[in-house]
Protein backbone atom coordinates (compact mmCIF):
# COMPACT_ATOMS: atom_id res chain seq x y z
CA UNK A 1 0.00 0.00 0.00
CA UNK A 2 1.59 3.58 -0.82
CA UNK A 3 2.59 5.57 1.80
CA UNK A 4 0.82 9.35 1.54
CA UNK A 5 3.77 11.43 0.23
CA UNK A 6 4.84 14.11 2.17
CA UNK A 7 3.02 13.53 5.54
CA UNK A 8 5.17 12.00 8.13
CA UNK A 9 4.85 12.82 11.69
CA UNK A 10 6.60 12.47 15.11
CA UNK A 11 3.40 11.12 16.20
CA UNK A 12 -0.24 10.13 15.41
CA UNK A 13 -3.11 10.73 18.02
CA UNK A 14 -6.02 7.95 16.91
CA UNK A 15 -9.51 9.47 18.56
CA UNK A 16 -10.25 13.48 19.92
CA UNK A 17 -11.82 12.15 23.14
CA UNK A 18 -11.40 12.89 26.81
CA UNK A 19 -7.82 11.59 26.81
CA UNK A 20 -6.89 12.42 22.46
CA UNK A 21 -7.23 15.87 23.61
CA UNK A 22 -5.45 16.37 26.87
CA UNK A 23 -2.76 14.43 24.99
CA UNK A 24 -2.76 16.29 22.28
CA UNK A 25 -2.59 19.33 24.06
CA UNK A 26 0.74 18.42 26.19
CA UNK A 27 2.69 16.52 23.77
CA UNK A 28 2.54 19.40 21.60
CA UNK A 29 3.53 21.84 24.43
CA UNK A 30 7.38 22.18 23.62
CA UNK A 31 6.96 22.08 19.86
CA UNK A 32 9.68 19.83 19.58
CA UNK A 33 7.45 17.00 17.73
CA UNK A 34 4.97 17.34 14.92
CA UNK A 35 1.37 15.60 15.82
CA UNK A 36 -1.39 14.81 13.90
CA UNK A 37 -4.60 14.52 16.11
CA UNK A 38 -7.29 11.77 13.67
CA UNK A 39 -10.51 12.08 14.33
CA UNK A 40 -13.95 10.14 12.75
CA UNK A 41 -16.58 12.84 13.74
CA UNK A 42 -16.66 16.39 12.36
CA UNK A 43 -15.57 19.41 14.00
CA UNK A 44 -17.31 20.86 17.40
CA UNK A 45 -19.61 23.94 15.71
CA UNK A 46 -23.24 22.73 16.51
CA UNK A 47 -24.39 25.18 19.22
CA UNK A 48 -25.93 22.31 21.09
CA UNK A 49 -22.53 20.96 22.22
CA UNK A 50 -21.87 23.69 23.76
CA UNK A 51 -24.73 24.74 25.81
CA UNK A 52 -24.93 22.05 28.90
CA UNK A 53 -28.72 20.81 28.46
CA UNK A 54 -28.19 21.00 24.42
CA UNK A 55 -27.23 16.85 24.97
CA UNK A 56 -30.92 15.94 24.06
CA UNK A 57 -30.72 17.18 21.21
CA UNK A 58 -26.77 16.46 20.06
CA UNK A 59 -27.24 12.59 21.62
CA UNK A 60 -30.47 12.02 19.17
CA UNK A 61 -27.58 13.47 15.90
CA UNK A 62 -26.02 10.85 14.43
CA UNK A 63 -23.66 12.85 13.09
CA UNK A 64 -22.28 13.65 16.83
CA UNK A 65 -23.22 10.31 18.05
CA UNK A 66 -21.83 6.29 17.82
CA UNK A 67 -25.00 3.61 18.07
CA UNK A 68 -23.43 0.59 19.12
CA UNK A 69 -26.22 -1.98 19.75
CA UNK A 70 -25.00 -4.65 21.94
CA UNK A 71 -25.56 -8.94 21.62
CA UNK A 72 -28.45 -9.45 23.88
CA UNK A 73 -27.98 -10.79 27.33
CA UNK A 74 -30.11 -13.07 28.22
CA UNK A 75 -31.78 -12.90 31.86
CA UNK A 76 -34.43 -15.67 32.36
CA UNK A 77 -35.19 -16.56 28.89
CA UNK A 78 -36.11 -12.93 27.99
CA UNK A 79 -33.31 -11.52 25.92
CA UNK A 80 -32.61 -7.97 25.93
CA UNK A 81 -29.82 -5.89 23.44
CA UNK A 82 -29.01 -2.22 24.57
CA UNK A 83 -27.70 0.86 22.61
CA UNK A 84 -24.50 2.12 23.77
CA UNK A 85 -24.00 5.43 22.87
CA UNK A 86 -20.68 7.67 22.65
CA UNK A 87 -19.98 11.01 21.37
CA UNK A 88 -18.10 11.28 17.58
CA UNK A 89 -16.46 14.82 17.56
CA UNK A 90 -13.84 16.91 18.61
CA UNK A 91 -14.65 16.31 22.35
CA UNK A 92 -15.33 12.85 21.98
CA UNK A 93 -18.14 11.37 24.98
CA UNK A 94 -16.52 15.01 27.06
CA UNK A 95 -18.69 17.03 24.08
CA UNK A 96 -22.18 15.20 24.95
CA UNK A 97 -22.05 13.66 28.40
CA UNK A 98 -23.50 14.26 31.39
CA UNK A 99 -21.07 16.67 32.43
CA UNK A 100 -20.82 15.05 35.81
CA UNK A 101 -17.18 15.60 37.08
CA UNK A 102 -15.73 12.95 39.95
CA UNK A 103 -12.38 11.70 40.44
CA UNK A 104 -12.88 8.65 42.13
CA UNK A 105 -11.52 7.04 45.43
CA UNK A 106 -8.19 7.18 46.28
CA UNK A 107 -8.24 3.55 46.34
CA UNK A 108 -9.02 2.66 42.72
CA UNK A 109 -5.83 4.02 41.61
CA UNK A 110 -3.96 2.29 44.74
CA UNK A 111 -5.45 -0.49 43.32
CA UNK A 112 -4.21 -0.48 39.93
CA UNK A 113 -0.56 0.27 41.32
CA UNK A 114 -1.06 -2.83 43.52
CA UNK A 115 -2.46 -5.03 40.70
CA UNK A 116 0.77 -4.68 38.52
CA UNK A 117 0.48 -0.71 37.34
CA UNK A 118 3.52 0.08 38.35
CA UNK A 119 4.05 3.79 38.81
CA UNK A 120 0.49 3.98 39.48
CA UNK A 121 -1.36 4.95 42.75
CA UNK A 122 -2.93 7.54 44.61
CA UNK A 123 -0.77 10.79 44.73
CA UNK A 124 0.47 10.27 40.92
CA UNK A 125 -3.36 10.46 39.95
CA UNK A 126 -4.20 13.02 42.44
CA UNK A 127 -1.41 15.46 40.86
CA UNK A 128 -2.84 14.77 37.56
CA UNK A 129 -6.61 15.70 38.93
CA UNK A 130 -5.63 18.59 39.96
CA UNK A 131 -3.60 20.23 36.87
CA UNK A 132 -6.52 18.99 34.57
CA UNK A 133 -9.14 21.18 36.95
CA UNK A 134 -6.96 23.88 36.52
CA UNK A 135 -7.61 23.93 32.83
CA UNK A 136 -11.01 22.62 33.20
CA UNK A 137 -12.25 24.77 35.27
CA UNK A 138 -15.16 22.96 37.37
CA UNK A 139 -18.57 24.06 38.33
CA UNK A 140 -19.92 23.24 41.79
CA UNK A 141 -24.08 24.72 41.24
CA UNK A 142 -25.13 26.11 44.24
CA UNK A 143 -29.40 26.32 43.06
CA UNK A 144 -31.05 25.23 45.76
CA UNK A 145 -34.87 24.75 45.20
CA UNK A 146 -37.80 23.38 47.31
CA UNK A 147 -37.05 20.19 45.29
CA UNK A 148 -33.54 19.94 46.23
CA UNK A 149 -34.04 20.64 50.11
CA UNK A 150 -36.40 17.98 50.17
CA UNK A 151 -34.14 15.58 48.39
CA UNK A 152 -31.19 16.72 50.96
CA UNK A 153 -33.28 15.28 53.96
CA UNK A 154 -34.39 12.68 53.24
CA UNK A 155 -31.08 11.53 52.16
CA UNK A 156 -30.27 12.26 55.45
CA UNK A 157 -33.08 10.36 57.02
CA UNK A 158 -32.09 7.22 54.88
CA UNK A 159 -28.39 7.28 56.47
CA UNK A 160 -26.92 9.94 53.52
CA UNK A 161 -25.27 13.00 55.31
CA UNK A 162 -24.46 15.90 53.47
CA UNK A 163 -21.47 16.90 52.34
CA UNK A 164 -19.89 20.03 51.68
CA UNK A 165 -16.73 19.05 49.86
CA UNK A 166 -14.51 21.03 47.29
CA UNK A 167 -13.91 19.70 44.07
CA UNK A 168 -12.49 16.04 43.49
CA UNK A 169 -13.37 14.69 47.12
CA UNK A 170 -16.16 12.43 46.37
CA UNK A 171 -16.89 10.89 49.96
CA UNK A 172 -19.84 9.21 51.61
CA UNK A 173 -23.29 11.31 51.49
CA UNK A 174 -25.11 13.55 49.37
CA UNK A 175 -23.62 16.58 47.60
CA UNK A 176 -24.17 19.25 44.52
CA UNK A 177 -22.85 17.80 41.88
CA UNK A 178 -19.52 19.18 40.72
CA UNK A 179 -20.04 19.62 36.52
CA UNK A 180 -18.06 20.38 33.96
CA UNK A 181 -19.45 23.71 33.45
CA UNK A 182 -18.10 27.16 33.12
CA UNK A 183 -20.36 30.54 32.80
CA UNK A 184 -22.69 28.55 31.08
CA UNK A 185 -21.06 26.03 28.65
CA UNK A 186 -20.30 23.28 28.49
CA UNK A 187 -15.86 22.64 29.18
CA UNK A 188 -15.30 19.55 26.97
CA UNK A 189 -11.68 18.09 26.34
CA UNK A 190 -11.88 19.75 23.36
CA UNK A 191 -12.41 23.32 25.12
CA UNK A 192 -9.99 23.27 27.28
CA UNK A 193 -7.77 21.70 25.83
CA UNK A 194 -7.67 21.42 22.18
CA UNK A 195 -8.49 24.65 21.30
CA UNK A 196 -5.36 26.49 22.65
CA UNK A 197 -3.14 23.71 21.73
CA UNK A 198 -4.78 24.02 17.87
CA UNK A 199 -3.27 27.21 17.35
CA UNK A 200 0.58 25.33 17.31
CA UNK A 201 1.77 25.02 14.17
CA UNK A 202 3.04 21.50 15.24
CA UNK A 203 -0.07 20.37 15.87
CA UNK A 204 -2.57 19.14 13.02
CA UNK A 205 -5.75 18.06 13.02
CA UNK A 206 -7.90 15.95 10.61
CA UNK A 207 -11.71 15.16 11.02
CA UNK A 208 -14.15 13.02 9.50
CA UNK A 209 -11.62 10.65 9.37
CA UNK A 210 -12.15 6.89 10.72
CA UNK A 211 -8.99 5.42 11.09
CA UNK A 212 -9.05 1.47 9.53
CA UNK A 213 -6.64 0.28 11.18
CA UNK A 214 -2.78 0.90 12.32
CA UNK A 215 -0.38 0.22 9.37
CA UNK A 216 2.43 -2.35 10.73
CA UNK A 217 5.56 -3.67 9.72
CA UNK A 218 6.04 -7.09 11.29
CA UNK A 219 5.67 -5.92 15.30
CA UNK A 220 6.12 -2.61 14.85
CA UNK A 221 3.39 0.20 14.26
CA UNK A 222 4.79 2.94 11.46
CA UNK A 223 1.52 4.85 11.17
CA UNK A 224 -1.83 4.42 10.56
CA UNK A 225 -4.55 3.93 7.63
CA UNK A 226 -7.23 5.73 6.82
CA UNK A 227 -9.64 5.45 4.01
CA UNK A 228 -7.30 3.08 2.20
CA UNK A 229 -3.96 5.42 2.65
CA UNK A 230 -0.92 5.03 4.67
CA UNK A 231 -0.58 8.23 6.73
CA UNK A 232 3.35 7.46 8.08
CA UNK A 233 4.43 8.54 12.20
CA UNK A 234 7.30 7.51 14.64
CA UNK A 235 5.10 6.44 17.13
CA UNK A 236 1.07 5.67 16.76
CA UNK A 237 -1.53 6.09 20.29
CA UNK A 238 -4.80 4.95 20.37
CA UNK A 239 -7.50 6.90 22.01
CA UNK A 240 -10.64 5.81 20.18
CA UNK A 241 -11.95 5.05 23.88
CA UNK A 242 -13.18 1.24 25.44
CA UNK A 243 -15.35 0.43 22.40
CA UNK A 244 -12.91 1.60 19.10
CA UNK A 245 -9.21 0.91 20.62
CA UNK A 246 -9.85 -2.99 21.22
CA UNK A 247 -11.36 -3.17 17.56
CA UNK A 248 -8.71 -0.79 15.88
CA UNK A 249 -6.34 -3.52 17.72
CA UNK A 250 -7.74 -6.62 16.55
CA UNK A 251 -8.04 -4.96 12.93
CA UNK A 252 -4.48 -4.26 12.39
CA UNK A 253 -3.54 -8.24 13.42
CA UNK A 254 -3.07 -7.73 17.50
CA UNK A 255 -5.56 -10.01 19.86
CA UNK A 256 -6.75 -13.38 20.81
CA UNK A 257 -5.69 -15.62 17.73
CA UNK A 258 -8.72 -17.54 17.85
CA UNK A 259 -10.87 -13.87 17.53
CA UNK A 260 -8.57 -12.81 14.87
CA UNK A 261 -9.13 -15.91 12.70
CA UNK A 262 -12.42 -16.13 12.83
CA UNK A 263 -12.72 -12.32 11.73
CA UNK A 264 -10.17 -13.30 8.71
CA UNK A 265 -7.74 -10.79 9.88
CA UNK A 266 -4.19 -11.79 9.58
CA UNK A 267 -2.21 -12.46 12.83
CA UNK A 268 0.29 -9.96 13.77
CA UNK A 269 0.81 -10.56 17.08
CA UNK A 270 -1.05 -13.04 19.41
CA UNK A 271 -2.17 -11.03 22.58
CA UNK A 272 -5.22 -12.42 24.61
CA UNK A 273 -6.36 -9.91 26.34
CA UNK A 274 -7.53 -7.84 23.46
CA UNK A 275 -11.35 -7.02 24.17
CA UNK A 276 -11.48 -8.96 27.54
CA UNK A 277 -11.97 -7.29 30.83
CA UNK A 278 -14.91 -5.03 29.88
CA UNK A 279 -16.46 -3.55 32.76
CA UNK A 280 -19.77 -1.28 32.82
CA UNK A 281 -21.59 0.66 35.00
CA UNK A 282 -25.03 -0.82 34.63
CA UNK A 283 -27.37 2.02 35.77
CA UNK A 284 -31.10 0.98 37.10
CA UNK A 285 -33.66 4.05 37.26
CA UNK A 286 -36.68 5.14 39.22
CA UNK A 287 -38.64 7.70 38.75
CA UNK A 288 -41.68 9.68 40.51
CA UNK A 289 -44.37 11.66 40.01
CA UNK A 290 -44.67 14.63 42.04
CA UNK A 291 -47.82 16.68 43.35
CA UNK A 292 -46.50 20.39 42.71
CA UNK A 293 -44.72 22.06 40.25
CA UNK A 294 -41.57 22.03 41.76
CA UNK A 295 -39.64 20.56 39.13
CA UNK A 296 -38.10 20.85 35.89
CA UNK A 297 -40.20 18.91 33.51
CA UNK A 298 -42.12 21.97 31.87
CA UNK A 299 -38.98 23.66 30.88
CA UNK A 300 -38.25 22.12 28.04
CA UNK A 301 -40.71 22.51 25.86
CA UNK A 302 -43.60 24.94 24.28
CA UNK A 303 -43.24 28.46 24.97
CA UNK A 304 -41.04 28.06 28.06
CA UNK A 305 -38.57 26.61 26.17
CA UNK A 306 -38.51 29.18 23.78
CA UNK A 307 -38.42 31.69 27.04
CA UNK A 308 -35.49 29.91 28.27
CA UNK A 309 -33.61 29.91 25.30
CA UNK A 310 -33.47 33.62 25.20
CA UNK A 311 -32.85 33.91 29.09
CA UNK A 312 -29.99 30.88 27.98
CA UNK A 313 -28.99 33.36 24.90
CA UNK A 314 -28.62 36.64 26.93
CA UNK A 315 -27.35 35.17 30.35
CA UNK A 316 -25.39 31.97 29.82
CA UNK A 317 -28.35 31.17 32.78
CA UNK A 318 -31.60 29.15 33.40
CA UNK A 319 -32.34 25.32 32.92
CA UNK A 320 -30.50 24.81 29.77
CA UNK A 321 -27.19 26.19 31.51
CA UNK A 322 -27.71 22.80 34.36
CA UNK A 323 -27.12 19.53 34.43
CA UNK A 324 -27.68 17.08 37.56
CA UNK A 325 -28.65 19.13 40.26
CA UNK A 326 -27.30 16.24 43.26
CA UNK A 327 -25.05 12.93 43.54
CA UNK A 328 -24.70 10.60 45.79
CA UNK A 329 -22.09 7.88 47.24
CA UNK A 330 -23.78 5.34 49.74
CA UNK A 331 -22.84 2.01 51.13
CA UNK A 332 -24.51 -1.37 50.32
CA UNK A 333 -25.04 -3.79 52.79
CA UNK A 334 -21.77 -5.52 51.42
CA UNK A 335 -19.56 -2.83 52.28
CA UNK A 336 -17.96 -1.81 55.56
CA UNK A 337 -16.58 1.34 54.80
CA UNK A 338 -15.89 2.85 50.94
CA UNK A 339 -19.40 3.27 48.97
CA UNK A 340 -19.97 1.10 46.36
CA UNK A 341 -23.00 2.74 44.87
CA UNK A 342 -23.67 6.14 43.35
CA UNK A 343 -27.14 7.65 42.87
CA UNK A 344 -27.35 10.72 40.70
CA UNK A 345 -30.67 13.21 41.08
CA UNK A 346 -32.33 15.16 38.96
CA UNK A 347 -35.45 17.50 38.66
CA UNK A 348 -37.03 15.78 36.05
CA UNK A 349 -38.13 12.93 34.82
CA UNK A 350 -38.93 11.29 31.22
CA UNK A 351 -41.71 9.94 29.44
CA UNK A 352 -40.04 6.49 28.63
CA UNK A 353 -42.98 4.92 26.65
CA UNK A 354 -42.52 7.80 24.50
CA UNK A 355 -39.74 6.35 21.94
CA UNK A 356 -37.83 9.36 22.29
CA UNK A 357 -36.51 12.27 24.17
CA UNK A 358 -39.40 13.43 26.20
CA UNK A 359 -40.24 14.97 29.76
CA UNK A 360 -43.47 13.89 31.73
CA UNK A 361 -46.27 15.91 31.62
CA UNK A 362 -47.05 15.65 34.92
CA UNK A 363 -44.39 17.06 37.89
CA UNK A 364 -41.13 14.62 38.81
CA UNK A 365 -38.02 13.60 39.39
CA UNK A 366 -35.75 10.76 38.73
CA UNK A 367 -32.68 9.08 40.66
CA UNK A 368 -30.60 6.35 39.17
CA UNK A 369 -28.19 4.19 41.18
CA UNK A 370 -25.18 1.93 39.64
CA UNK A 371 -22.23 -0.54 41.84
CA UNK A 372 -19.43 1.31 41.47
CA UNK A 373 -17.14 -1.44 41.08
CA UNK A 374 -19.15 -3.93 39.07
CA UNK A 375 -17.01 -7.62 39.28
CA UNK A 376 -19.28 -9.03 35.59
CA UNK A 377 -16.96 -8.62 33.06
CA UNK A 378 -17.74 -9.12 29.32
CA UNK A 379 -15.75 -8.39 25.91
CA UNK A 380 -15.75 -6.53 22.54
CA UNK A 381 -14.48 -8.30 19.70
CA UNK A 382 -14.28 -7.38 16.12
CA UNK A 383 -16.61 -10.07 13.92
CA UNK A 384 -15.24 -8.57 9.96
CA UNK A 385 -12.00 -6.75 9.16
CA UNK A 386 -14.15 -4.14 7.20
CA UNK A 387 -13.80 -0.82 9.50
CA UNK A 388 -17.32 -0.01 8.69
CA UNK A 389 -18.99 -3.21 10.97
CA UNK A 390 -19.70 -2.25 14.43
CA UNK A 391 -17.78 -4.58 17.04
CA UNK A 392 -19.34 -6.94 19.25
CA UNK A 393 -20.31 -5.70 22.63
CA UNK A 394 -21.20 -8.42 25.18
CA UNK A 395 -22.12 -6.85 28.24
CA UNK A 396 -22.44 -9.74 30.83
CA UNK A 397 -24.81 -7.43 32.88
CA UNK A 398 -25.34 -8.39 36.56
CA UNK A 399 -23.76 -11.91 35.88
CA UNK A 400 -22.08 -11.85 39.50
CA UNK A 401 -23.98 -12.23 42.77
CA UNK A 402 -22.23 -9.28 43.57
CA UNK A 403 -23.24 -6.94 41.58
CA UNK A 404 -26.71 -7.98 42.17
CA UNK A 405 -26.58 -7.77 45.33
CA UNK A 406 -25.16 -4.22 45.62
CA UNK A 407 -28.17 -3.41 42.90
CA UNK A 408 -30.71 -4.90 45.06
CA UNK A 409 -29.45 -2.56 47.53
CA UNK A 410 -29.32 0.41 45.45
CA UNK A 411 -32.93 0.26 44.54
CA UNK A 412 -34.30 0.23 48.36
CA UNK A 413 -31.81 3.16 49.01
CA UNK A 414 -33.42 5.25 46.55
CA UNK A 415 -37.29 3.65 47.41
CA UNK A 416 -35.95 4.49 51.22
CA UNK A 417 -34.97 8.04 50.14
CA UNK A 418 -38.65 8.75 48.58
CA UNK A 419 -40.23 7.17 51.35
CA UNK A 420 -38.40 9.68 53.67
CA UNK A 421 -39.50 12.98 55.07
CA UNK A 422 -40.23 15.70 53.48
CA UNK A 423 -40.00 13.87 50.43
CA UNK A 424 -42.92 11.78 50.93
CA UNK A 425 -44.92 14.81 51.33
CA UNK A 426 -44.36 15.73 47.86
CA UNK A 427 -44.13 12.10 46.12
CA UNK A 428 -47.79 10.52 44.92
CA UNK A 429 -46.41 7.78 43.66
CA UNK A 430 -43.17 5.75 41.80
CA UNK A 431 -43.89 5.95 37.83
CA UNK A 432 -40.46 4.04 36.89
CA UNK A 433 -40.27 0.84 37.47
CA UNK A 434 -43.42 1.27 39.29
CA UNK A 435 -45.60 -1.46 40.11
CA UNK A 436 -44.38 -3.73 37.79
CA UNK A 437 -41.49 -4.17 40.01
CA UNK A 438 -42.00 -5.60 43.61
CA UNK A 439 -39.61 -5.78 46.43
CA UNK A 440 -38.08 -8.96 46.43
CA UNK A 441 -34.77 -9.49 44.76
CA UNK A 442 -35.51 -11.23 41.70
CA UNK A 443 -38.09 -8.80 40.39
CA UNK A 444 -35.46 -5.99 41.05
CA UNK A 445 -32.95 -7.61 39.09
CA UNK A 446 -35.30 -8.20 35.92
CA UNK A 447 -35.54 -4.69 36.19
CA UNK A 448 -32.25 -3.81 36.21
CA UNK A 449 -31.79 -5.94 33.00
CA UNK A 450 -33.92 -3.51 31.25
CA UNK A 451 -32.49 -0.24 32.23
CA UNK A 452 -29.40 1.07 30.25
CA UNK A 453 -25.93 1.21 31.21
CA UNK A 454 -23.78 4.68 32.02
CA UNK A 455 -21.74 5.07 28.95
CA UNK A 456 -18.75 4.55 31.26
CA UNK A 457 -17.35 1.13 29.79
CA UNK A 458 -13.61 0.28 30.31
CA UNK A 459 -10.93 -2.17 30.22
CA UNK A 460 -10.34 -3.62 26.97
CA UNK A 461 -7.07 -2.96 26.77
CA UNK A 462 -6.42 -3.20 30.35
CA UNK A 463 -2.55 -2.07 31.44
CA UNK A 464 -0.40 -4.74 33.87
CA UNK A 465 1.87 -6.99 33.38
CA UNK A 466 -0.14 -10.62 33.48
CA UNK A 467 -0.67 -12.52 30.74
CA UNK A 468 -4.09 -10.55 29.65
CA UNK A 469 -2.61 -7.15 29.96
CA UNK A 470 -2.91 -5.19 26.86
CA UNK A 471 -0.45 -2.21 27.64
CA UNK A 472 2.65 -2.46 30.45
CA UNK A 473 2.14 -0.23 32.87
CA UNK A 474 3.92 3.13 30.60
CA UNK A 475 0.86 2.20 28.19
CA UNK A 476 2.90 0.16 25.56
CA UNK A 477 1.01 -2.06 23.95
CA UNK A 478 3.03 -5.70 24.79
CA UNK A 479 4.93 -7.16 21.65
CA UNK A 480 4.83 -4.22 19.98
CA UNK A 481 7.17 -1.26 19.21
CA UNK A 482 6.10 2.28 18.62
CA UNK A 483 2.42 1.86 19.81
CA UNK A 484 0.52 3.20 22.98
CA UNK A 485 -3.05 2.91 24.00
CA UNK A 486 -4.37 6.15 26.50
CA UNK A 487 -8.22 6.11 26.81
CA UNK A 488 -10.18 4.15 29.06
CA UNK A 489 -9.62 1.25 27.71
CA UNK A 490 -6.70 1.27 30.17
CA UNK A 491 -8.29 1.28 32.94
CA UNK A 492 -7.94 -1.99 34.60
CA UNK A 493 -10.58 -1.89 37.15
CA UNK A 494 -13.72 0.39 37.34
CA UNK A 495 -12.90 3.52 38.63
CA UNK A 496 -15.96 4.22 41.96
CA UNK A 497 -17.30 7.46 39.74
CA UNK A 498 -18.33 8.79 36.04
CA UNK A 499 -14.96 8.74 33.93
CA UNK A 500 -14.59 11.69 31.99
CA UNK A 501 -12.15 12.96 34.67
CA UNK A 502 -10.22 9.81 35.14
CA UNK A 503 -9.44 9.58 31.61
CA UNK A 504 -8.47 13.10 31.14
CA UNK A 505 -6.11 12.21 34.55
CA UNK A 506 -4.79 9.12 32.77
CA UNK A 507 -3.83 10.97 29.56
CA UNK A 508 -1.79 13.26 31.30
CA UNK A 509 0.06 11.21 33.26
CA UNK A 510 0.72 9.11 29.81
CA UNK A 511 1.92 12.63 28.58
CA UNK A 512 4.54 12.71 31.31
CA UNK A 513 5.83 8.92 30.72
CA UNK A 514 5.52 9.50 26.87
CA UNK A 515 7.99 12.62 27.07
CA UNK A 516 10.25 10.39 30.03
CA UNK A 517 10.51 7.84 26.96
CA UNK A 518 11.53 10.10 24.51
CA UNK A 519 13.73 12.17 26.70
C1 LIG B 1 -24.13 9.97 26.95
C2 LIG B 1 -22.94 9.91 27.88
C3 LIG B 1 -23.05 10.46 29.15
C4 LIG B 1 -21.94 10.41 30.02
N1 LIG B 1 -22.00 11.11 31.20
C5 LIG B 1 -20.85 11.27 31.91
C6 LIG B 1 -20.79 12.19 32.99
O1 LIG B 1 -21.76 12.89 33.32
N2 LIG B 1 -19.61 12.32 33.65
C7 LIG B 1 -18.51 11.58 33.32
O2 LIG B 1 -17.48 11.70 34.00
N3 LIG B 1 -18.55 10.70 32.31
C8 LIG B 1 -19.67 10.57 31.57
N4 LIG B 1 -19.68 9.76 30.48
C9 LIG B 1 -18.50 8.95 30.20
C10 LIG B 1 -17.28 9.75 29.72
O3 LIG B 1 -17.67 10.86 28.96
C11 LIG B 1 -16.38 8.80 28.92
O4 LIG B 1 -16.02 7.68 29.70
C12 LIG B 1 -15.09 9.48 28.47
O5 LIG B 1 -15.38 10.69 27.80
C13 LIG B 1 -14.32 8.52 27.58
O6 LIG B 1 -13.11 9.11 27.17
P1 LIG B 1 -12.18 8.38 26.10
O7 LIG B 1 -11.08 9.31 25.79
O8 LIG B 1 -11.85 7.01 26.59
O9 LIG B 1 -13.10 8.15 24.80
P2 LIG B 1 -14.04 9.21 23.97
O10 LIG B 1 -14.15 10.51 24.69
O11 LIG B 1 -15.27 8.47 23.67
O12 LIG B 1 -13.17 9.47 22.68
C14 LIG B 1 -12.96 8.58 21.64
C15 LIG B 1 -12.88 9.40 20.35
O13 LIG B 1 -12.30 8.58 19.33
C16 LIG B 1 -13.02 8.77 18.13
N5 LIG B 1 -12.84 7.54 17.34
C17 LIG B 1 -13.29 6.30 17.62
N6 LIG B 1 -12.88 5.43 16.67
C18 LIG B 1 -12.12 6.14 15.79
C19 LIG B 1 -11.42 5.80 14.60
N7 LIG B 1 -11.39 4.54 14.14
N8 LIG B 1 -10.78 6.78 13.93
C20 LIG B 1 -10.78 8.08 14.39
N9 LIG B 1 -11.44 8.44 15.52
C21 LIG B 1 -12.10 7.49 16.21
C22 LIG B 1 -14.45 8.99 18.60
O14 LIG B 1 -15.24 9.61 17.59
C23 LIG B 1 -14.23 9.85 19.84
O15 LIG B 1 -14.18 11.22 19.52
C24 LIG B 1 -20.75 9.77 29.60
C25 LIG B 1 -20.65 9.23 28.32
C26 LIG B 1 -21.71 9.33 27.44
C27 LIG B 1 -21.58 8.79 26.04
Amino acid sequence: MAEDAGSHYDMIIVGAGSAGCVLADRLTRNGRRKVLLVEAGPRDTSPFLHMPRGFGRTLADPRLTWYYPTEPDTHHDEARSHVWLRGKTLGGSSAVNGMIYVRGQPEDYDGWGAGGATGWNAPIMARAFRAVEEELQIEIPQRRTILTDAIIRAAGAAGLPERHDPVGVDGFGIGRTPATISHGRRRSAATAFLRPAERRPNLDVMTDAKVDRVAMDGLRATGIVVDGKIIGAGSVILCAGAIESPALLQRSGIGPAAILRAAGVPIAHDLPGVGGNLREHKLIMTQFELNRRIDDNREFSGWRLLRNALHYGLTRGGPLSRTYDLNAFARSGLSTRRPDIQITFSSFSLDLAAGKLAFDRAPGMQMFAYPLKPTSEGRIDIASPDPAAPPKIRPNYLATDYDRRVTIDAVRLMRKIAAAAPLDELVVRETWPGPIMGDDDQSIIAAAHRDQSCAHAIGTCKMGTDDLAVVDPRLRVRGIEALRVVDCSIMPTQVSGNTNAPAMAVAWRAADLISEDLA
